[in-house]
């Protein structure tokens, strides 16, 4: 028998349901917790890049003048994603492919 606990049956289970609210509450704050700190950890993680983007022209009529894969930095801000399927038509009707990335090659379009 436990030197700190009553021998009673109905103090005993009144202890007893105390402590399964109380694990309850722990489990509930541990899953409140985890859920955070997930968030936080998907919070994080950079962005992906796009896979592909256009540069585009900085005139009045701005239209794309090269195609780079998505990591490349050339052509600054005026990019935004575009698809594959997007990349691939922008090459072949006469728009450039970025010499450093040399998205052509991936994309194997030849000329
Ligand atoms: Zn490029």
């Amino acid at each position: 028998m436990s030197d700190f606990l009553p021998q009673d049956l109905p103090r005993l289970r009144t202890i007893a349901t105390y402590l399964q609210r109380q694990l309850r509450e722990v489990e509930r704050q541990i899953d409140q917790a985890e859920r955070w700190k997930a968030s936080r950890a998907a919070a994080a993680r950079p962005a992906a890049a796009p896979e592909w983007t256009p540069q585009m022209d900085v005139g009045a009529d701005p239209r794309p003048v090269a195609v780079h894969h998505g990591d490349c930095n050339v052509g600054g801000r005026r990019r935004r994603p575009i698809t594959r399927r997007d990349a691939i038509e922008a090459l072949t009707h006469g728009v450039e492919a970025c010499v450093l990335c040399q998205p052509d090659r991936e994309l194997q379009i030849l000329d």
